[in-house]
């Protein structure tokens, strides 16, 4: 049986997080993604907005390898992870290797997604258990931390359903931390909150992207954009149609759909 090797999540000095090269994806033979190249430094916060439907969760779950591709080059923590000649074979790396590699990614959805049945601690423990094997005092010491780090501390005991919608964002966000993800893609994680709510899940991820977190955020918050992005992407129709530094982007964008679209959201 061949050696797994671990998955480095470090690329090498000066190589992106992510790379995408000429990425096309279709659902039965309806192209969604056309020609992507997209590059994530590491480090970076990377936003993506768009209107529904341009392909954007499809590019997370690409990025994810929860999709495979249809051609192009996908390279993760300087990794090829797949890649395919259009009309050729699909080339990856052997699923097990693949299951490590989405280890270290992880994954934030606009809902929650938590165990119902289970505590904000035992949502956060279970990974680091079942999967890495940790002995659940060591998992729960680090639960504590993290749910403290999202503003919880108080409330470990408590099942998603008497948190509010929030709060439990900021759980999912403290059970894909506790993975030690290189990687953190986020899938309108505000989309599904009260106004009210939506602050304090950004003021985490904020936090989260000081810490030097790789992050690729699909979001409708400009101003999060703005402020936290170092690089911010529009797409349309599956494909890239503008990038730049988000202040350039929002305030003169160069593309006639960037701007129509940013005059009906803002
Ligand atoms: P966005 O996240 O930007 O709203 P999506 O990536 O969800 O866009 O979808 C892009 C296109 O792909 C849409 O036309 C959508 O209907 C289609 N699509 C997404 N997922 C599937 C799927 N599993 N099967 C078939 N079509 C899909
Ligand atoms: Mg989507």
């Amino acid at each position: 049986m061949g050696q797994v090797r671990p998955f480095a999540g470090a690329p090498a000095a000066g190589e992106p997080m992510v790379r995408i090269r000429g990425l096309t994806k279709s659902y039965h033979g309806k192209p969604v993604l056309q020609d992507i190249d997209l590059d994530v430094a590491a480090g970076s916060v990377m936003c993506i907005i768009g209107p529904s439907g341009s392909g954007k969760s499809t590019l997370l779950a690409c990025i994810n390898h929860l999709e495979r591709i249809d051609g192009g080059r996908l390279w993760v923590g300087g990794e090829l992870v797949g890649y395919r000649e259009q009309g050729g074979k699909l080339h990856e790396l052997p699923e097990r290797q693949i299951a490590r590699m989405r280890q270290r990614i992880g994954m934030v959805f606009q809902h929650f997604n938590l165990f119902p049945h289970m505590t904000a601690l035992q949502n956060i423990m279970e990974a680091p258990v079942q999967v890495l094997r940790l002995p659940p005092e060591q998992a729960r010491a680090r639960a504590m931390q993290l749910l403290d780090r999202v503003g919880l501390a108080g409330k470990h005991g408590r099942h998603p359903a008497q948190l509010s919608g929030g709060e439990q964002q900021r759980v999912a966000i403290a059970r894909a931390l506790a993975m030690e993800p290189r990687l953190m893609l986020f899938d309108e994680p505000t989309s599904a909150l009260d106004p009210e709510l939506v602050g304090e899940v950004l003021a985490v991820m904020k936090d989260l992207a000081r810490s030097g977190m790789t992050m690729v955020v699909v979001t409708h918050e400009l101003a999060f954009a703005r402020e936290v992005g170092d690089a911010l992407t529009f797409m349309d129709g599956g494909r890239v149609v503008e990038r730049g530094a988000p202040r350039a982007v929002l305030a003169d964008p160069r593309e006639a759909r960037t701007r129509e679209f940013l005059s009906r959201v803002l």
